[in-house]
């Protein structure tokens, strides 16, 4: 069972049956959000499709083990090593300190998570927390020779390796074009592409944490603190290294890089790439000002795992362009699904076994398929239009949502049951019911009526009544 998992390997930009390094277990490791500002419904869509790898790998039976870093230090506005620290940046914007920054950030990142079933990784390490193993290993690269001091920063000497662009196909003319774009070249590095692993005499001189090091005081880049981080929780050898695509280069190129060095060996065998949600301006981005988080979808009415069956419905390796209409379509979506499920009777007949493992299988395949998401939605609504028994379909349910986290089995009682996620429709009705009046108020019946046609393919029918709008579910 477990063997016939196949994955997109960056490394090899293939499709290719997934063996780990040893039998049965998986060390899995992600890279973190940078904890300076709340994360948009983009990076969300990474964190999705990792959750449903580690779970895919889970449901045919591995034993995971799963680490995240957090970044709180080194991760420049340009992820080449130049601007100001992003976590400076958010805490000069907010007027509060890199730590109450780093702390109110994570903590919205996993409320998030946790809005959109994400299952919190087994270990989760900031940055911050493992400076003496930064500084460990910068000491190990400069004795092996693949490090050096200039300008008071140490470097990474790309120059002493056989390839470097192991993951992409980066000319170097390309990262010149993109050194150019930056204000700043750090006339510092004897190479192009040599990076840095410990910042001292940057031009920074306001970054709040320091710390010493053998080369004076100051503080980690960013990329060693994935290679560390890494080690530290799973060792020397790494089965599958997730992030989103915009990682591949420089972030898990250098990663490469530097633990490869360290080590002597290959260090890991799969990378594991999410591809873009974009919005209509293009890729959605932090720095970019106004973004869309998870909080402002609540604030719209929405239920977050819509969100979450929104990417279930697109492929990981296919950039999503993200519209509220495609949202809408999912919302409705998901009622109907959950109303369904809901709506079987748990005890309706006996689970029928063989029925049951051949529909399991089939979930399975599609998954073990590169993570065929979509189709995995395609096989839970063949399922439920089979020929079987409630308790059959129940049951089927609640294993393939091992994998799915919709809450497939309990999204309609919770509605019926007017939970917390009611109470945000309320006020969102609410609101809308506002709107509509002030656009009726303008004569603008149009806009009224779109209104109410929004709210209806929400299942919320208004009654204009003397006492005022009045509104129930349809
Ligand atoms: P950051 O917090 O910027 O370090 O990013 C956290 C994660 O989100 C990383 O794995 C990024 O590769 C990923 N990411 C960033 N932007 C997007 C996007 N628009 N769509 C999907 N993933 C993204
Ligand atoms: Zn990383």
């Amino acid at each position: 069972m477990e063997n016939r998992f196949r994955i997109y390997n960056t490394l090899t930009r293939k499709v290719e049956q997934f063996i780990p390094n040893e039998e049965g277990k998986v060390a899995m490791y992600t890279c973190g959000p940078t904890v300076y500002h709340f994360a948009h419904i983009g990076n969300l869509r990474s964190y999705i499709m990792e959750d449903l790898l580690e779970k895919t790998l889970r449901y045919i039976g591995y034993d995971v083990k799963r680490v995240m870093n957090i970044t709180d230090v080194g991760h420049l506005s340009s992820d080449a090593d130049t601007g100001e620290d992003k976590m400076l940046k958010g805490a000069k914007r907010e007027h509060k300190s890199v730590m109450e920054i780093a702390k109110f950030y994570t903590d919205a990142f996993f409320a998030d998570c946790g809005d959109l079933n994400i299952k919190t990784p087994d270990v989760v390490e900031p940055a911050t927390n493992c400076i003496s193993a930064f500084i460990h290993m910068i000491e190990g690269l400069m004795e092996k020779g693949f490090a050096y001091e200039s300008g008071g920063n140490i470097y990474f000497d790309t120059s002493k390796l056989k390839e470097y662009y192991v993951l992409s196909n980066h000319s170097e003319e390309e990262l010149l074009v993109g050194v150019r774009e930056d204000v700043d070249e750090d006339e510092n590095k004897r190479n192009k592409t040599d990076f840095v692993l410990w910042f001292t005499k940057s031009k920074f001189e306001d970054q709040e944490l320091k710390w010493d090091s053998p080369w004076g005081t100051g503080y980690p880049g960013w990329h060693i603190e994935c290679s560390c981080i890494s080690m530290k929780h799973l060792g020397e050898y790494m089965d599958i290294h997730c992030g989103g695509v915009d990682n591949i280069f420089p972030h898990h190129t250098n990663e490469i890089a530097q633990s490869e060095a360290y080590l002597g060996h290959k260090w890991c065998n799969y990378w594991f790439h999410v591809h873009h949600l974009n919005d209509k301006a293009g890729k959605m981005s932090k720095s970019k000002g106004e973004f869309l988080t998870v909080s402002l979808l609540k604030s719209k009415g929405y239920d977050p795992r819509v969100y979450r069956l929104y990417c279930l419905q697109s492929h990981y390796r296919k950039p999503l362009e993200f519209s509220f209409e495609a949202l809408d379509n999912a919302g409705a979506a998901f009622e109907k699904l959950t109303k369904r499920i809901g709506s079987l009777s748990k005890d309706g007949g006996a689970v029928e076994p063989e029925k049951f493992d051949a529909w399991k299988a089939r979930f399975q395949a599609v998954l073990c398929d590169d993570l065929n998401s979509s189709m995995a939605l395609t096989v839970l609504y063949d399922m439920l239009k089979e020929d079987m028994s409630d308790a059959t379909k129940y049951a089927l349910a609640e294993d393939f949502d091992r994998v799915l986290s919709l809450d497939l089995t309990t999204a309609y009682a919770q509605r019926q049951a007017g939970n917390g996620v009611d109470a945000e429709l309320e006020a969102y009705v609410l609101e809308r019911i506002e709107e509509r009046k002030a656009a009726k108020k303008a004569r603008d019946f149009a806009r009224a009526d779109e209104i109410r046609a929004q709210l209806l393919e929400k299942g919320i029918v208004l009654e204009d009544t003397r006492e005022g709008v009045k509104w129930k579910k349809a």
